[in-house]
C-alpha cells in the first residue's frame, strides 16, 4: 500500500489523499475537497486531475466541509463510479453544501454533477464507530467520531489477512483525522456534538494541524464565559441601544451552536426577552438545522447493549436542566428539536429567504442571523449597507474571518474612533444581486455600528487538543493513534511547531514524525519509506529547471 499527499501541504484547504494497493491493483483516496481563500485556489479547484477517476474504487469522505468534499462532483463528471463511503448525516449535509457551491459563478462542476453524485454515497451497516467494514479482499475501514462537525468522522485503512493467532501481526493500517473537533470527553464546551473519540492504534496516522501552532486560552474553552458574553451582547443591543443584533454565520455548525446559546440567555428570563423578534434569514441554515435536528435523535446501541446518542453531547441534559433519566431525555429530544426549528418558546425564530424590510428600515430590536459570515455578498449585505450607519446596530462575528474580506475590514478598522475614520480610506465594497448596476460602495467613516467578535465557537481543535487526539494516557501508559506521525493541512509555521510539540510528548513512545512537502511524491506504507523515482509534479519541474539551467551554463561556457 502507498500513499500520495496530494493537499493540502504548506497550506488548509483543498484535503485529498490518494492510495494505491498495487497487489490488488487498487486505488483510492480519502477526501476531495475544494481549496478555498488561498493561493493557488483556482489552479487547484480546476488542475487536471493526477489520478483518472474511473479507477478510483471508493473515495472515504471523512466530513461535509467543501475543503474536504468540493471536488467529489467533478470526480463523477469525469468518469468516478465508485462508492463514496461517509456517514449518513455527512452525505445529507454534502448534498446541501454542494448544491449550493454549484450555484456559485466559476464553480468546476454543475447541478447536475452534483445530482450524478447523489446514489454513490454508502454508510456501511453495522456499528457505526470501531467497527471494520470491508472494502475489497482483506481491506477494511473504520471510523471514529471527530466532534467537528455533525457526521464528521476519522478514518482507518487496515489492509493485510485478519490474524489466526492471538498477537500475530499480520496487517498494517493507517488512520487519517479528518478535522478534529474541540469537545473532549468531559469537556463538551461546544454545547450540541458528542466528544471526539479516541482512535484505534494505527502503523500510520495522518493528522490536521490547522491550529497546531495555537493554544486556546481557558475563557476561550469556557462554555460558561462565551454565553455570558453573549448575553451582554444581546442585553446591550436591545435595551440599551435598543436596536438590531446581527450575526453573520456559517449555515453549518455556527449557526446551530450560537443558536444553542441563544436558546440559553433567552430561556434564563423568558419575560425579559418576550416578544423581541428573531429571524433566521439564512434558507441554507436552515435546512442544516433539519439534518443536525435528525442528528441529535440518532442513537445507536453500544457494546454493552444500551441506546446511546450517535452524536448528541452528553451535557446536553444538564444544559437544559432536565434530569438524567429516560424521561427527560424524551423531553431534551423534542426541546431541541423545536429549538431547531425555530419553536422553541423561549427562543422561537421565523425563517426568511429574503432580507427583512423592517428590520432594514426600522432598525427596532431584533435578533437576525442571517449567512455570508464573511460579509462578501448574499442577503447580509442588504443588511449591512443600513444597519452599519446605526450607532443602535451591532455585528457580531463568531469565527475566523480572513483580513482580506469585508467581515476582516470590519473588525480591523473598528478600533478607530469614530472621528478619525474620515481620514482612513477603506470602504466595503460587494456586487450588486443584478450585476448590469455597479459594485457597492461604503466608506467606514459612515460606519457608527457596534462591532464584535467572541471566539470560543470554533469547531477546530488546537494544538491541545490535537495532540490529546494523537497521544494519550491511559492506565499509566501512553497511548498512540499511530506510530509514524504525517502532519499535514496547515500551514508550514503550524506544522513545524505541531511536528516539535508531537515529538516532545511522544519521546518515549518512540514516536516518529513526517512533515510532507511539495516536494515528496509516493509514500510506501509497507516499507515505511518515501519512494524514488515517484517525484510529484512540482518536483518534477523543479528538476526539469535545474536541467535546463544546467545546460544553458554549459551552452554559455562553450560560447
Ligand atoms: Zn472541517
Amino acid at each position: 500500500m502507498k500513499v500520495r499527499f496530494l493537499n493540502p501541504i504548506e497550506q488548509v484547504t483543498g484535503s485529498c489523499y490518494w492510495l494505491q494497493h498495487e497487489a490488488q491493483d487498487i486505488e483510492f483516496l480519502v477526501d476531495c475537497g475544494m481549496m478555498q481563500g488561498e493561493h493557488g485556489e483556482r489552479d487547484w479547484n480546476h488542475r487536471p486531475l493526477e489520478f483518472v477517476p474511473s479507477r478510483l474504487k471508493c473515495v472515504f469522505l471523512t466530513h461535509a466541509h467543501l475543503d474536504h468534499c468540493g471536488l467529489l462532483p467533478r470526480l463523477v463528471k469525469e468518469g468516478f463510479r465508485g462508492t463514496v463511503y461517509c456517514t449518513r448525516e455527512t452525505a445529507e449535509l454534502t448534498k446541501l453544501i454542494l448544491a449550493d457551491a454549484a450555484r456559485q459563478p466559476g464553480a468546476p462542476f454543475s447541478s447536475a454533477d452534483v445530482e450524478a453524485l447523489a446514489p454513490l454515497f454508502h454508510e456501511p451497516s453495522g456499528r457505526l464507530f470501531g467497527e471494520l467494514h470491508p472494502f475489497g479482499t482483506d481491506l477494511f475501514f473504520t471510523f471514529c467520531r471527530t466532534g467537528h462537525i455533525l457526521g464528521a468522522v476519522s478514518v482507518q485503512i487496515v489492509w493485510g489477512p485478519k490474524p489466526t493467532v492471538r498477537g500475530q501481526r499480520t496487517q498494517r493500517s493507517i488512520t487519517f483525522s479528518g478535522d478534529v473537533g474541540t469537545n473532549a470527553e468531559g469537556d463538551e464546551h461546544l454545547g450540541l456534538l458528542r466528544h471526539r473519540m479516541k482512535p484505534a492504534f494505527a502503523d500510520y496516522a495522518v493528522v490536521e494541524s490547522t491550529y497546531g501552532a495555537t493554544s486556546r486560552s481557558p475563557e476561550q474553552r469556557s462554555r460558561a464565559a462565551r454565553v455570558e458574553r453573549l448575553r451582554q451582547i444581546v442585553d446591550r443591543t436591545l435595551f440599551e441601544q435598543r436596536g438590531v443584533l446581527l450575526i453573520p454565520c456559517l449555515a453549518v455548525d455556527r449557526t446551530q451552536s450560537v443558536l444553542l446559546d441563544l436558546h440559553e440567555v433567552f430561556r434564563s428570563d423568558p419575560s425579559r426577552y418576550r416578544g423581541i423578534p428573531m429571524y433566521l434569514n439564512a434558507p441554507m441554515a436552515a435546512k442544516v438545522n433539519g439534518i443536525y435536528a435528525e442528528g441529535m435523535r440518532r442513537k445507536e446501541l453500544s457494546r454493552k447493549g444500551s441506546l446511546k446518542p450517535v452524536w448528541r453531547a452528553r451535557q446536553l441534559s444538564s444544559v437544559f436542566g432536565l434530569p438524567d433519566t429516560p424521561e427527560g431525555e424524551k423531553e431534551l429530544e423534542a426541546r431541541l428539536t423545536n429549538m431547531l426549528r425555530g419553536k422553541s418558546g423561549a427562543a422561537g425564530f421565523t425563517v426568511h429567504d429574503k432580507p427583512i424590510a423592517q428590520v432594514i428600515e426600522g432598525g427596532a430590536p431584533a435578533v437576525v442571523i442571517t449567512g455570508s459570515g464573511m460579509c462578501e455578498g448574499g442577503m447580509v449585505m442588504a443588511y449591512l449597507d443600513s444597519l452599519l450607519r446605526r450607532e443602535s446596530t451591532t455585528v457580531l462575528f463568531t469565527s475566523f474571518i480572513p483580513p482580506a474580506t469585508n467581515g476582516g475590514r470590519l473588525l480591523l478598522h473598528v478600533q478607530i474612533p469614530i472621528e478619525d475614520r474620515c481620514r482612513v480610506s477603506v470602504h466595503l465594497t460587494w456586487a450588486d444581486a443584478d450585476p448590469k448596476r455597479p459594485m457597492h460602495r461604503l466608506p467606514l467613516s459612515e460606519m457608527v455600528a457596534h462591532i464584535e467578535k467572541i471566539d470560543g465557537y470554533s469547531a477546530h481543535a488546537d494544538q491541545h487538543d490535537l495532540l490529546d487526539w494523537l497521544i494519550w494516557e491511559y492506565d499509566g501508559h501512553l497511548c498512540l493513534a499511530g506510530q509514524t506521525v504525517f502532519i499535514t493541512h496547515g500551514t508550514n509555521n503550524a506544522r513545524r511547531e505541531f511536528a516539535q510539540a508531537v515529538q516532545t510528548r511522544g519521546a518515549t513512545v518512540g514516536v516518529s514524525v513526517e512533515v510532507p512537502t511539495k516536494k515528496h511524491g509516493w509514500y510506501d506504507l509497507d516499507k515505511g519509506c518515501w519512494l524514488e523515482g515517484h517525484r510529484s509534479r512540482e518536483a518534477e519541474l523543479e528538476a526539469r529547471v535545474v536541467e535546463l539551467e544546467r545546460l544553458l551554463a554549459a551552452r554559455a561556457a562553450t560560447a
